[in-house]
């Protein structure tokens, strides 16, 4: 590969992604002293991170009682028992720490009159083992959460001497024979140079793949890039068919509306004006978790009760609020209104519809970040040299369904944790081994193959094609038959990768061959989504389908294990975690508390 002129880095770990997790890692690493580098598409702060607005849970009882065994409780219900009992006990546990942990590395956090974290309600979050009232759980800097955090975190990394390398797209793996990770390969975006960064430790931070759909809540930037890698390299992806809508996007634009504004007392109405989510969730109404709501409004839609002239959406109503709450404590999304739906907030409602907003499935990890990779006899093996965190990862935390605010804790908890792990099992003292040539050499190929593509088919059409054969056969609402036509559409749409045409051949800027390779990293989940989705035949969580409205635990509590090579999926499963971290003896759950039950908020 003699056409392009490599240049090496050595460090003991690289991480791929500077959002909430990618940067929680990084410093995390850094502090320990462990040589780090982070690779980052986009700089730091324009990490998708930065748009979270509602908050991070944590149950730190300051607005009433709280304990991390409710916190605990209904993630497991949110996960709609998918998720893995240890990683969730861990998440629970370690959160309020995480939480005090940001506040001191300077999060400029909303507060309460004694001076206290503020914590607003959130959908899913309960007391007394969703026996009791809504909690306040969710800690919140405003509704400019995931902002604050990141700024933070950057400056901190920054404070240990991580080593940032800013508009670097990493492309691929480095592999060694023997399927320990080595490295990454990556292109710098603004000389066009190739780079080899050699590493004990590579961790994915990538975060989610949004833009599979047509209609998303994330940045254009979410392609699932860290997802495209693993599959490439004959690793699987876990769990995901269960794609969260939020029910909250602005209708048209797809820009977020937090759940926070429900948190304050907002609600939905119908084209009879009627507050419907009363009738389907007598209980927490309009802060039932995700899916429901998402579900509601579909069904409130196509039973001919949307709004607008073509009855396609639902509104949001927080024009009764006093215009102070809106200033004081949603500011940002008073201003989203005004610019994308042209709505002053405290006089109409917004027009809203359920968006694509999260992605429970990912690169399958224990909860110390190490990637999976099962074998016959060990579903929990590991793949050596590689961890993956945030929303590229599936700890699994989410399992079905991930409950508003459980994402930013994921970040700082799992990223902590994948620091603390690294700090046992890398050896800063220990040479890198070489780089294996043919690994190397591979990724340059496939790289120099997409410049050089000279097909028939623009990546902006298959891009458009495959968004929207998501957006209409793999949804809120899912039959046998839609979920059957949409594999084979997505087969066809997936085959045309080897037809690409990238129009620009140079290295500098090269937008169009960085969208072709981001496509190519979005095919993969898109496929493993809608295989997925088409071979489970229960509804759990985000995955609800028509023909099987019940969920099925005695066939299908059992995590998805999606392999992908090109068009072609295979499903393997793997079985969830059922066993705490402790024992009610120890101080932890009491088991029975956590037995699968009908879901209803
Ligand atoms: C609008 C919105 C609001 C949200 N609000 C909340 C909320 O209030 N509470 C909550 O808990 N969750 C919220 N979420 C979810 C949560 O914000 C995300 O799940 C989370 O921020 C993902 O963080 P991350 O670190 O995994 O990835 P991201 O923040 O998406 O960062 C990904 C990083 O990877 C890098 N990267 C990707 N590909 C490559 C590549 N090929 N080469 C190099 N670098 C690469 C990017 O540059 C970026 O730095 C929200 C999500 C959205 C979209």
């Amino acid at each position: 590969m003699s056409a392009y002129d490599i240049q090496h880095h050595i460090y003991d770990v690289v991480v791929v992604g500077a959002g909430g997790a990618g940067l929680r890692a990084t410093l995390g690493m850094a502090e320990q002293g462990l040589k780090t580098a982070c690779v980052t598409k986009v700089f730091p702060t324009r990490s998708h991170t930065v748009a979270a607005q509602g908050g991070i849970a944590a149950s730190l009882s300051n607005m009433g009682p709280d304990h991390w065994q409710w916190h605990m409780y209904d993630t497991v219900k949110g996960s709609d028992w998918l998720g893995d009992t240890d990683a969730m006990e861990y998440l629970a546990r370690e959160a309020p720490k995480a939480v005090y942990e940001l506040e001191h590395y300077g999060v400029p956090f909303s507060r309460t009159e004694k001076g206290k974290i503020y914590q607003r309600p959130f959908g899913g979050h309960t007391t007394e083992f969703g026996e009791g009232p809504p909690v306040q759980r969710t800690c919140a800097a405003a509704d400019r959460t995931g902002h604050a955090i990141l700024h933070t975190l950057y400056g901190q990394s920054l404070k240990h001497d991580a080593q940032f390398f800013v508009e670097y797209f990493a492309t691929d793996l480095i592999m060694a024979e023997d399927g320990t990770c080595q490295g990454v390969l990556a292109w710098k975006l603004d000389d066009g140079t190739l780079h080899a960064f050699s590493a004990k430790m590579v961790v994915l931070a990538t975060g989610g793949y949004g833009r599979a759909y047509f209609s998303a809540t994330s940045a254009h930037t979410c392609t699932g890039d860290g997802n495209g890698m693993i599959a490439r390299q004959g690793l699987p992806l876990q769990d995901m068919e269960f794609v969260q809508f939020h029910p909250t996007g602005i209708y048209g634009s797809g820009c977020l509306i937090t759940e926070g504004a429900r948190g304050e007392g907002g609600y939905l109405t119908n084209s009879e004006g009627e507050r419907f989510m009363e009738r389907y969730a007598p209980t927490y109404k309009d802060l039932a978790s995700r899916d429901v709501v998402s579900r509601c409004m579909t069904i409130e839609i196509r039973e001919g009760r949307g709004v607008g002239p073509n009855k396609d959406h639902i509104y949001l109503h927080l024009n009764h609020l006093p215009p102070e709450v809106l200033a004081e404590r949603l500011p940002g999304i008073t201003e989203s209104a005004e610019i994308f739906a042209g709505v002053d907030l405290t006089k109409e409602p917004i027009p809203v519809l359920p968006t694509v907003h999260y992605n429970m499935g990912g690169i399958p990890t224990n909860y110390w970040g190490e990637v999976l990779n099962p074998t016959e006899d060990n579903p929990d093996a590991i793949a050596p040299g590689l961890m993956a965190v945030g929303e590229a990862g599936c700890a699994s935390v989410h399992g079905a369904n991930r409950l508003g605010s459980n994402s930013l804790i994921d970040l700082v908890v799992f990223g902590r944790a994948a620091a603390i792990k690294a700090g046992t099992v890398v050896d800063p003292t220990e040479a890198n081994p070489e780089l294996n040539q043919a690994s190397l050499d591979a990724a340059i190929a496939r790289f120099d193959r997409f410049r050089h593509a000279d097909g028939n088919v623009s990546t902006a059409d298959l891009r458009d094609e495959m968004q929207k054969t998501m957006q209409s056969d793999a949804a809120v609402f899912r039959t046998d038959k839609t979920l059957a036509e949409g594999v084979v559409k997505m087969m066809n749409v997936a085959e045309k990768m080897d037809d690409i045409k990238v129009t620009d051949r140079s290295m500098v800027w090269n937008s169009d061959l960085m969208e072709t390779l981001e496509l190519d990293n979005l095919m993969p989940n898109a496929m493993a989504t809608i295989v997925g989705a088409e071979a489970r035949k229960e509804s759990r969580g985000a995955h609800a389908s028509e023909d099987h409205p019940n969920r099925d635990d005695e066939n299908w509590r059992k995590h998805s294990l999606a392999y992908v090579d090109g068009p072609q999926v295979t499903l393997r499963y793997r079985p969830v975690h059922l066993d705490p971290l402790t024992t009610s003896d120890e101080g932890g759950i009491d088991l029975k508390k956590i037995a699968p039950k009908a879901r209803v908020y």
